[in-house]
């Protein structure tokens, strides 16, 4: 299949990308290999709001007293992490819309660039497909690093989404989000925040600045 505009990667980058060149009368597709919206709608913004949401509604809960209204509260971790997961869902399924709308092809599939103009991709099913495009917009993002003496194993050592699949296991770890912080301090959850400094991992304890408020953290509250 030929194309004039093709975009690897359905993050906030990608996405927007295809829907520009669409609505500027591209015949445009855009590849993607997990789901639509990338790290940010998926696992990123969006769902860690839709946490820290919850750790909001638990705070309002502890002081309900104060409002004069008697609540009891035991966060239930299975039903916030599949409030999180719904959350996601939907903002991805609103991207699959938005892609219809603009009459985008959406191709599942890992997309390798072969040539100028040319992209092998394979499926899920390992099935391959090559597709053409006068132009290649790369829009596949960045992942996080892996640290040399703690190889990610799945197990002990995981990325960041594991947190939204498995849930929050007390005495967790983390690298730089102070989001996951707020949100154990809320559910009850003993979390640590490592920082990497130099070739260092510092422990930075819970002195970590945390704002006095989620909703001045960055991006919507869902
Ligand atoms: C926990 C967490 C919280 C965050 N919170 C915020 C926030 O509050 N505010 C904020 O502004 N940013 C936040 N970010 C950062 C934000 O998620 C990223 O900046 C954003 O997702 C980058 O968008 P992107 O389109 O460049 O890439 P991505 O969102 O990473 O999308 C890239 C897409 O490309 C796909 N892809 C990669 N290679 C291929 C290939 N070869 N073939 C097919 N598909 C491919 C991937 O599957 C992915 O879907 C957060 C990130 C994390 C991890």
């Amino acid at each position: 299949m030929a194309y004039d505009v093709v975009v690897i990667g359905s993050g906030p980058g990608g996405y927007v990308a295809a829907i520009r060149a669409a609505q500027l009368g591209f015949k445009t597709a855009i590849i993607e290999r997990e789901s639509l919206g990338g790290i940010c709608l998926n696992w990123g913004c969006i769902p860690t709001k839709a946490l820290l949401k919850t750790a909001q509604v638990v705070e309002y809960i502890k002081h309900a007293e104060s409002y004069g209204i008697e609540a009891s509260g035991k966060p239930k971790f299975d039903a916030i992490i599949k409030r999180s997961r719904g959350v996601a869902d939907k903002m991805s399924k609103g991207v699959q819309f938005l892609m219809r709308k603009n009459k985008i092809d959406v191709i599942n599939g890992f997309g390798k660039l072969v040539a100028k103009g040319k992209i092998d991709v394979t499926g899920s099913d390992n099935k391959k497909q090559t597709v053409e495009a006068k132009h290649i917009i790369l829009a596949t993002g960045a992942r996080s690093r892996e640290l040399p003496n703690l190889k990610i194993d799945g197990k002990k050592v995981t990325r960041g989404n594991e947190v939204e699949v498995r849930g929050l296991p007390e005495g967790a770890v983390f690298s730089r989000d102070g989001r996951y912080l707020y949100v154990g301090n809320y559910i009850d959850r003993d979390i640590t925040i490592l920082r990497v400094e130099g070739d260092e991992l510092v422990n930075t304890g819970k002195s970590l600045q945390l704002p006095a408020h989620p909703a001045s953290m960055r991006g919507p509250a869902q």
